[in-house]
């Protein structure tokens, strides 16, 4: 079966085709049929298995179909606010990682209200923050540098409606554990209930598991 046989979003599927991507993989397939049922999901998952097309198409195809409105108290400006209010983040463990997803991204994003950002450490933190007063609806950030961008009022997380951890097992061993619980337990952070909570890991020890038992809600158990 192909894309169009998914029933997604005119424009997302337009841009699937400029990308050149025909078939689902797997795990694409599964989480866009978990994620119109508004499931959470636990997905055992290697990178080459399309995992970032995995988490970010369900996103995309429910924020597409939502239109703008979905983030209408979110864009800077409303409330004069400095921070931005993304609707869609992503965690994920390393520099790499987050520009290759916020690329794949882009190009999901292409020609639509959504506008996706990237912020890491080790980099200039007031370039990130211009890059977020531009619009800032999925945001894909390493767990430090975000904690950072909250503590500095740039971030709310209050409109957040999807959340993704991705590579969860390298961010535990990085020893990111501390900055992902801080993030996830915010005061602002919609709760179990009023988000959607996707975990991507290669493996699934025990504190992996704790983690699923802590911040997915009745999920799906997916190893592809
Ligand atoms: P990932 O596992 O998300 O790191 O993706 C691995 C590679 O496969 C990336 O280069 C993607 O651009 C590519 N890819 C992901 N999904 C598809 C698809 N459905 N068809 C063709 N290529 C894909």
């Amino acid at each position: 079966s192909n894309f169009e046989e998914a029933d997604l979003e005119p424009l997302l599927l337009e841009n699937i085709k400029l990308l050149r991507y025909t078939v689902p993989t797997p795990v694409q397939k599964s989480s866009i049929s978990y994620g119109r049922a508004g499931r959470d999901m636990m997905a055992c998952a290697q990178t080459g298995s399309g995992k970032t097309g995995g988490f970010l198409l369900p996103i995309l195809n429910e924020s597409f179909r939502k239109g703008p409105s979905q983030n209408q108290a979110g864009g800077h400006g409303h409330y004069r606010s400095r921070a931005a209010r993304p609707i869609a983040l992503i965690l994920s463990p390393t520099r790499e990682l987050t520009s290759q997803i916020h690329e794949e991204a882009r190009k999901f994003c292409y020609r639509s209200w959504v506008h996706p950002c990237v912020v890491y450490g080790g980099a200039d933190i007031g370039g990130q923050i211009r890059q977020m007063e531009r619009g800032c609806d999925l945001l894909v950030a390493t767990p430090g540098r975000l904690v950072d961008l909250i503590e500095r009022g740039r971030v709310s997380l209050s409109n957040i409606r999807y959340l993704v951890l991705d590579e969860a097992d390298r961010m535990l061993d990085m020893g990111f554990e501390p900055q992902i619980r801080r993030i996830v337990e915010k005061e602002d952070m919609p709760g179990v209930d009023d988000r959607h909570t996707l975990m991507f890991s290669a493996t699934f020890p025990r504190d992996i598991q704790m983690l699923a038992r802590d911040f997915l809600k009745d999920y799906i158990f997916l190893s592809v």
